[in-house]
């Protein structure tokens, strides 16, 4: 087996060498050129300190060289691993650049990821180095004991913020750069140098590492330019609610830089009303998330009875967006555009945008093409594969499961042969998990990740199509179908319902308006009420710890 391709670039022989340079693709040339083009493109962050601070990619390129100087300082070495746990804000911006920039990698922690889960991660990852926000200096003196003891621990503030920790030798990060001038000359070393580091989050087993390379992250940035160029261009300001610690907040931080877009980051608040009041504040055009962030902020502009100034655009990805809420976006002159794709993908696969003649069809049949994922981006190939094994079809019919190969998708999973072994077939694609079609317009729609398929009396069910459809009813405000083991159909879907504020949801008149979508065998046994949906660490609904919460229910209301 060969995952990813061949790797072999010698020229097969008859051909000619093309005559040009080779040099590498390097992550420091993206921030060199973005304060060489764009010095006066901003970010601006909503800081853990409380206050909003903004600089430019000019000054954050000086930045980035002084913060080059201190990692040295400290003894990083090329190839060693940098790990980080902290929202979105330009400090996290400068490591992103700084430690990949030296030719060492940036691992990028989730904390929302359980004690044991980090505990893996660090030692799985040999971090020699964690900087860390205000914010999580609790969670790590909780922590520091099951850490490394030479792992050196800075906390991204200054010296009037440092807090009074127990965290051994804990450094402060604006004391490292102020020790530190500007004027650093970034090395060139192969451009399949490892940059960048990132785990699932793992709901099943132990997180995976994603170990992207300084190529596959400037050809990502380069594809995520063009296919969104329509919120990326000088003087827009897009926001990344998507954090830093997941899948390089969608490759932003690379692409606004290169695109000369302003970035607008959100730090730790990240509930509707103060994303409102910052979007209002900055005017951000386009803001990039998933759906759960989307509802908070719907409710607030619910509240303000308008859309925060300048919003034009939101980018929903990690999991599927609700027809309800294109529309809504839509009432108010957003554009909302999915995205889909996944962390072994650096995250980028597919992008909904409408093109002429596409974006002059008639709102509903716009929306019919807008609930769906999109279309691939340069350097992303699919294939859907039933369950025979035989490739299906491309007429939005045939279903089946979703592999992939490109230039920004793993080869493998950093150091863990089993998992690469269980997920690429014998041509090098990557087998995603999801189970998707595929228009003949090129459309990728995802019905369901594999484990979250209901199969009742053999036949499919997809929980996607029919969480949207129950959100249009008034009294739901979230909602989840899980799978609900079922002595006679195998699997039954249980409707999992959040009611809106004030109301109590009405089984019978959810399970009408699902009738008029759904063949009545498929429509769920039971709806339940919950206060809350569990969330995974990404955000994301949490279907394993619902379906473990109501595993017994049919089998108790037989
Ligand atoms: P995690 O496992 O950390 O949640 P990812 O963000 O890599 O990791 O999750 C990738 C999965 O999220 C995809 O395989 C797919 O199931 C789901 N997903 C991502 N984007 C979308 C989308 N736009 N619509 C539906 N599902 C999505």
């Amino acid at each position: 087996m060969n995952p990813g391709g061949p790797t072999d670039h010698t020229l097969a022989q008859g051909l000619l060498a093309g005559g040009m340079m080779d040099r590498p693709l390097m992550i420091a040339d993206v921030l060199v050129f973005a304060s060489d083009v764009y010095g006066d493109g901003t970010i601006t962050s909503r800081r853990v300190e409380g206050d909003l601070h903004t600089t430019t990619y000019a000054d954050t390129r000086k930045r980035t060289e002084q913060l080059a100087k201190a990692l040295k300082d400290l003894g990083i070495q090329p190839g060693e691993r940098v790990a980080t746990m902290a929202w979105n804000g330009y400090r996290h911006v400068e490591l992103y650049y700084a430690v990949s920039g030296i030719g060492s990698v940036c691992h990028t922690i989730n904390p929302r990821l359980s004690a044991e889960q980090i505990e893996f991660i660090v030692a799985h990852a040999n971090d020699k180095a964690l900087f860390v926000d205000l914010t999580f200096v609790p969670l790590i003196e909780k922590l520091v004991h099951r850490l490394p003891k030479e792992l050196k621990i800075v906390i991204l503030c200054g010296r009037e913020h440092m807090p009074d920790t127990s965290i051994e030798g804990a450094l402060c990060y604006e004391e490292l750069l102020a020790a530190q001038d500007p004027g650093f000359a970034w090395p060139r070393f192969s451009e399949n140098t490892a940059s960048s580091l990132c785990y699932t989050s793992g709901t099943t087993g132990n997180p995976k590492g994603a170990l992207y390379s300084h190529r596959s992250t400037v050809l990502h940035a380069l594809m995520c330019a063009v296919a969104f160029q329509n919120a990326l261009f000088p003087g827009s300001s897009v926001m990344p609610v998507v954090p830093m610690f997941h899948v390089n907040a969608w490759g932003s931080p690379y692409t606004a830089p290169l695109t000369g877009s302003n970035l607008v980051m959100p730090g730790p608040n990240l509930d509707g009303a103060s994303l409102f009041s910052l979007m209002d504040e900055v005017g951000v055009y386009s803001a990039w998330g998933v759906p759960t962030v989307w509802l908070g902020l719907l409710e607030a502009i619910k509240a303000a009875g308008r859309p925060p100034m300048s919003f034009k655009d939101v980018v929903v990805g990690g999991s599927a967006a609700p027809r309800t809420m294109i529309e809504q976006f839509d009432d108010m002159g957003v554009s909302l555009c999915h995205a889909w794709g996944m962390t072994e993908m650096s995250p980028i696969g597919t992008q909904a945008n409408l093109t002429p003649p596409l974006s002059e069809l008639p709102k509903d049949q716009r929306f019919d093409l807008k609930v769906k994922q999109g279309r691939r981006t340069f350097g992303v190939e699919m294939k859907i594969v039933g369950e025979d094994g035989t490739r299906q079809p491309h007429d939005g019919q045939a279903m089946g499961e979703l592999y992939v190969r490109g230039n920004s998708v793993i080869k493998e999973y950093y150091n863990n042969p089993e998992a690469t072994a269980e997920n690429f077939d014998d041509q090098g694609w990557f087998r995603t998990g999801d189970v998707a079609t595929i228009d003949p317009l090129g459309f990728l729609q995802i019905t369901d990740r594999a484990k979250d398929l209901i199969k009742s009396g053999g036949e499919w069910i997809s929980s996607i199509d029919m969480e949207s459809a129950a959100l249009a009813h008034p009294q739901v405000a979230n909602c989840a179908v899980i799978a609900i083991a079922h002595e006679k159909w195998d699997e039954r879907p249980l409707l999992v319902v959040v009611p809106e504020p004030g109301e109590t949801v009405d089984k019978d008149s959810v399970l009408a308006l699902l009738q008029n979508s759904f063949a009545k065998w498929q429509l769920p046994d039971d709806v339940v009420s919950v206060e809350a949906l569990p969330l995974t660490a990404t955000g994301k609904v949490s279907k394993l710890t619902l379906r473990q919460q109501f595993q017994h229910h049919y089998a108790d209301n037989n």
